[in-house]
């Protein structure tokens, strides 16, 4: 026997436009599977003349947005309007009102997502966020109930497509920052503004969502160090595959005895680690831990059909705990846990400098690294005129120690340029 779930919808989007699509010419197929039809009583928008790929019936769209959570008929709501607000307080409605919510909204999750995951354990209602990382790649799932059993180490994710589009652009076609930006633009993978693309926001967002869920410990986008792709130039880019490195946006999620630490920066990773072969703007995120070694999960991590099927899978789950009549207990606890400060986490660094080509600069320059406390792993140089460039490459040592390191650099009277400073993906910890 079928039964019909009434759906309230805000936001039909770029993903929630394709999901109203998929309702209607997928419901056969939906049904035979699960049982469940679902019915869209009521969306909500900001326009309301504009066109819609899905038949758009009387009373359907609506721009008072509180109508969508009220009306008696919406059983399960499902957000993808984006941003904070009026998403979040919208969420919270729903939720205090008893009805499951989905959403696909990394950026509310990761401000609001202890207060939301408690309204929801409050209400007894289910609150899923499949689609809110890697897109249609099934991660949080994973995360949070088929690992729950296993002691995550690390997760190490390439989770913003866009940069990861530009940094394979610049490396497979040795075209600049720039220009890989335009590609990315004109192929409608950066959006108009890219600024959250770029400087690592978006992963920032979905990197706190994915500590949180791996160790148990809830971070916020606030603990996050970020660090964008504006500086990779393509010498680096270039530089990295002759020393047999990738650079790519890393999101890296640790735990050590001391603590979690999470950050998201531009990375070389060794070319024989799975991240490397990544391409274009698909999006992996790579899971260490004692038992189960590693885990890796690749797939779009974006785009109306891959987002609406992870959608679509939260609602089939939110509607089969919701008729089964039980009060849903939170798929993840949240304990308190120490977070470590960026200056203490141990990296390593490559870092590309100008210098005099003179006597004794090598000299100066290790003693520099020496004073710090950082020891260097391997050095290159290539002479041009008066000027070379070097390329080092440092242990692992506090992000402290090298920054100390990085301003006696620029102390020294030989070191005309210090072009970049790009930490190397390591063995973890
Ligand atoms: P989108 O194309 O910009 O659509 C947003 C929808 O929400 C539009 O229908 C818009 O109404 C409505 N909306 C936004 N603000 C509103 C407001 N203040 N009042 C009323 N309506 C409002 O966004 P999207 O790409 O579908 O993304 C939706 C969510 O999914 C976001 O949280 C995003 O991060 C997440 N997500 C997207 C993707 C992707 O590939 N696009 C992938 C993973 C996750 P109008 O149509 O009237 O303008």
């Amino acid at each position: 026997m079928e039964r019909s779930i009434g759906i309230g919808l805000l936001g039909a989007g770029t993903v929630g436009g394709t999901l109203v699509s998929r309702l209607i010419g997928d419901a056969d197929a939906i049904a035979a599977k699960t049982g469940l039809t679902f019915d869209v009583r009521k969306v909500g928008v900001r326009d309301l003349a504009k066109e819609r790929p899905f038949p758009v019936t009387d009373g359907l769209l609506t721009d008072r947005l509180r109508e969508v959570i009220d009306d008696p008929g919406v059983e399960l709501v499902v957000e993808l309007m984006g941003g904070l607000d009026p998403a979040g307080d919208l969420v919270l409605a729903a939720l205090e009102a008893g009805k499951p919510v989905v959403s696909a909204n990394k950026e509310l999750i990761a401000a609001r997502g202890p207060e939301l995951i408690a309204a929801a354990e409050r209400s007894g209602v289910p609150f899923l966020f499949e689609a809110a990382v890697g897109g249609g790649i099934p991660i949080i799932r994973p995360l949070s109930e088929t690992l729950a059993g296993e002691t995550i180490d690390r997760v190490i994710g390439i989770v913003n497509g866009t940069t990861n589009f530009i940094l394979t652009e610049m490396s497979e076609n040795a075209t600049s920052y720039e220009a890989a930006l335009e590609a990315a633009t004109e192929l409608g993978y950066a959006e108009s503004d890219p600024t959250a693309d770029v400087s690592g926001a978006d992963a920032a967002a979905k990197a706190a969502i994915l500590a949180s869920l791996a160790f148990g410990t809830w971070v916020g986008v606030e603990d996050v160090f970020c660090e964008g792709i504006e500086a990779v130039s393509a010498a680096d880019v270039a530089f990295a595959a002759e020393f047999g490195y990738a650079v790519k946006l890393l999101a890296v999620c640790e735990r050590t005895d001391a603590g979690v630490s999470t950050r998201v920066h531009p990375a070389m990773v060794p070319l024989e680690h799975p991240l490397a072969s990544i391409r274009g703007a698909t999006n992996a995120i790579f899971i260490e831990g004692p038992a189960i070694e590693s885990l890796l999960f690749a797939g779009p991590g974006a785009g109306g059909g891959p987002t609406a099927t992870a959608v679509l899978g939260d609602m089939i789950d939110a509607a089969r705990e919701t008729l089964a009549g039980a009060q849903v207990a939170p798929r993840i606890r949240f304990s308190p846990g120490e977070l470590v400060d960026f200056t203490e986490v141990f990296t390593e660094w490559y870092m590309r400098l100008v210098v005099d080509d003179k006597p004794g600069v090598l000299a100066k320059i290790a003693g520099g690294f020496g004073d710090a406390g950082v020891s260097i792993k391997s050095v290159w140089q290539e002479g041009v005129n008066t000027e070379a460039t070097l390329i080092v490459v440092t242990h692992l040592a506090t992000e402290r120690s090298q920054r100390e390191a990085l301003r006696s650099l620029h102390a020294i009277d030989e070191v005309i340029e210090v072009g970049s400073v790009i930490r190397v993906l390591g063995d973890g910890p």
